[in-house]
């Protein structure tokens, strides 16, 4: 007997979609996540989700075009990406109150994870209109995984900025939720932005996820000090790389290693910020390492 619509979730088959879609008045949106490297992750019903959309917006249409292509489907494509989603959003929505099933695709993985959809889709709850998704590979999701870190309580951070100063203020604020902290990073600045990480959050094991589901897939699970170590000597890899790290250890950290992140974080920071980091960090009273900071200031 086949599934009733009105059956718990659990028994829907493969492919079949929530609600009846396509006809006049029940447009929607559906967010389709696409693969992150391997074409074969493209889920069943991610094809068949793109196959009876009305339109297919996305970020870049040639990067769309050729997993449309790999999997056999035509259709017609919108750009929606960050330079034009303004002047695009309230067409898409017009669409959709039209009776349009539009589908939302990012260039890899989950859309509007560090990538464009957040504000369609606000717009679209807000207007009443319906929001569906095809769920599916997203790297964050699989390097924490992968990463063999605390799984049970995590912090996605995004793309840690370019600079510095910002960084380290960045992963400052991700490090008061005592939580595996996900970022996204370049291979061009991975060194740079690991060494920040120890100079902030002190030696935490780590894992660096690079190329997933592609042939050169790598995790190297290691402390900080050791990743950065290992990639000083290598040089900077190739690829797409998502950094992961664990939450600080479960026991209180010594009045010794409470001066060394000090003095680390002196270096770059105000003695507030210091204090903060590193109570954040170690777990450690906040008023004791804000006046151990002042003392390590003073001896400067
Ligand atoms: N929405 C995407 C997702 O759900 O995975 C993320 C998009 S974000 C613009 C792109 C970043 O994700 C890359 O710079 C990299 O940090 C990470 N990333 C994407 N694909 C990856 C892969 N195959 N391996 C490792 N990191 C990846």
């Amino acid at each position: 007997m086949k599934p009733s619509h009105s059956q718990p979730r659990s028994k829907r088959e493969p492919g079949q979609d929530p609600r009846p879609q396509g006809a006049p008045g029940t447009g929607s949106l559906v967010l389709v996540a696409t693969p992150i490297g391997n074409l074969g992750d493209i889920t069943a019903r991610a094809v068949e989700g793109l196959k009876s959309a009305d339109v297919i917006a996305c970020e870049d249409s040639r990067v769309t075009a050729k997993l449309l292509a790999a999997a056999g489907i035509e259709k017609p494509l919108l750009p929606y990406h960050d330079h034009n989603a303004e002047a695009m959003r309230p067409k898409l929505l017009a669409r959709i109150a039209a009776g349009a099933r539009v589908a939302l695709v990012s260039d890899a993985g989950t859309p509007l994870i560090s990538d464009p959809g957040y504000k369609l889709v606000q717009a679209a709850v807000a207007a009443g209109l319906p929001v569906t998704m095809l769920p599916g590979p997203s790297a964050p999701i699989m390097a924490l995984a992968l990463s063999g870190l605390p799984s049970d309580r995590f912090l996605f951070g995004g793309f840690l900025p370019a600079k510095s100063k910002a960084r380290r203020d960045a992963i400052a604020e991700a490090a008061r939720a005592p939580v595996t902290l996900i970022f996204f990073e370049s291979a061009p600045r991975l060194l740079d932005s690991l060494q920040d990480l120890l100079a902030v959050l002190g030696d935490r094991k780590a894992a660096v996820a690079r190329e997933l589901t592609k042939l050169f897939e790598e995790v190297r699970r290691e402390s900080l000090s050791a990743l950065i170590a290992h990639y000083a000597q290598v040089g900077a890899p190739k690829g797409e790389i998502v950094i992961v790290v664990g939450p600080p250890a479960e026991e209180r950290a010594s009045a010794e290693d409470v001066d060394t992140l000090l003095r680390r974080a002196l270096a770059s920071m105000s003695v507030k910020d210091a204090a903060a980091t590193v109570a954040a960090a170690t777990g450690a009273p906040k008023r004791t390492v804000y006046a151990r900071a002042l003392e390590l200031q003073e001896e400067k």
